[in-house]
């Protein structure tokens, strides 16, 4: 890979093309040349505009968006991040842009260009490719960003890592770790719904046609990003942000280690998604209690799921009227950061911790 001068972004498709050609991996570059992957994956992703060269030579170049940038990477792997069984290329694809995407929203920025690099697995299929490429595509439309290059190769497992680059809002980026004892915590959105999701697709209920259930799924293959809402947030001056990623109460966690603070949050506050109960509501039966490390209750699954890509904040009091009509998805305010320890009603965040799962646990 060859860096470009200071304005310039590394990119390196290029490098992909030697790749292909080089017989160290033979069997590898017979298959790719087969199913022409760079043909699939690069068609979908132009055209550059002028002045700007994506896929095609050893390093993408494009204009830098602003003077500071914000610069977020996130890997997806196979196994642990998702499961070819319940999901497929497209959703992988999608889901690696949005991660990325939620991440700049949460320091208020907002993308400008990204770089893919996909390990393949051991048998790729057409049809993989073009899930990858095609679910890559729509979700860097979606959010208005250039996807302007990339690297291929053979793996153990699928994986795919965006790394992605983006300019901070006007008043600067937004850190973690401005919140102040006496801020009020908000989140938007509703929270629980990815993690119920991931639970009907175990339980192979992909495909189904109950509405709620289909809606709550979506929202685990199929993540938005809150992109305007993180611009609007960053505009208006909120304290600190982050996006939940790992769980409410895991990433409310890290944005008050940042702040060297503690919160007490109202769990009737908590904006439970409304699919999630009444998913619940319709089968208690089939739910799995606390004893298997599953949430059995809608509350915990919206305090300890993971990858709802809502974003986390805070605010001065006073200052949290301003904040409604400024953001789409809605706006509940869930608590207030104190000095003291961490807790949901009386039950300090580990007590729930314990009933809910990590995504990254083996499954
Ligand atoms: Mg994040």
């Amino acid at each position: 890979m060859r860096w470009e001068c200071s304005r310039g972004i590394p990119a390196s498709v290029g490098s992909t093309l030697a790749r292909l050609n080089d017989d160290r991996q033979p069997k590898l570059s017979a298959e790719l040349g087969e199913l022409g992957l760079i043909e699939r994956l690069t068609t979908r992703f132009g055209p550059a505009p002028a002045g700007e060269t994506w896929a095609g030579d050893d390093a993408a170049v494009v204009r830098c968006p602003a003077e500071t940038l914000l610069f977020a990477t996130d890997l997806l792997v196979e196994g642990v991040d998702f499961d070819l069984g319940w999901c497929s290329g497209a959703d992988v694809g999608w889901k690696a842009i949005a991660a990325n995407v939620s991440d700049l929203a949460a320091m208020g920025g907002r993308p400008s260009a990204a770089v893919v690099a996909v390990g393949l697995g051991t048998g790729p299929s057409p049809a993989l490719v073009d899930g990858l490429a095609e679910g890559m595509a729509s979700a860097s439309k979606r959010w208005h960003l250039g996807l302007v290059g990339g690297d291929l190769s053979g793996s153990g497992e699928v994986s795919v890592s965006v790394a992605m680059i983006g300019a901070p809002g006007p008043g600067g980026p937004v850190y973690r770790s401005g919140a102040r004892p006496g801020d009020a915590i908000c989140v938007t959105g509703a929270l629980g719904g990815a993690t119920e999701g991931l639970r009907l697709l175990r339980a192979g209920a992909r495909g189904s046609d109950d509405p709620a259930t289909a809606r709550l799924i979506r929202r685990q293959l199929r993540p938005a990003a809150r992109l305007d809402e993180g611009t609007a947030l960053g505009g208006a001056g909120v304290s600190s942000m982050i996006d939940v990623s790992d769980g409410l109460l895991a990433d409310l966690g890290h944005l008050l280690d940042a702040s060297a603070a503690g919160c007490d949050l109202l769990p009737t506050a908590i904006p439970v998604d409304p699919d999630l109960v009444a998913v619940t509501e319709r089968w208690p039966e089939s739910r799995p209690g606390p004893a298997n490390g599953a949430g059995a209750e809608p509350l915990t699954s919206a305090l300890t799921g993971g990858e709802d890509f809502e974003l986390l904040f805070t605010i001065e009091e006073g200052r949290l009227a301003e904040l409604g009509p400024l953001v789409e998805a809605g706006v509940s305010r869930i608590g207030t950061v104190t000095r003291g320890g961490r807790f949901v009603g009386r039950r300090a965040f580990e007590e729930w911790e314990q009933q809910g799962w990590d995504h990254l646990r083996p499954r």
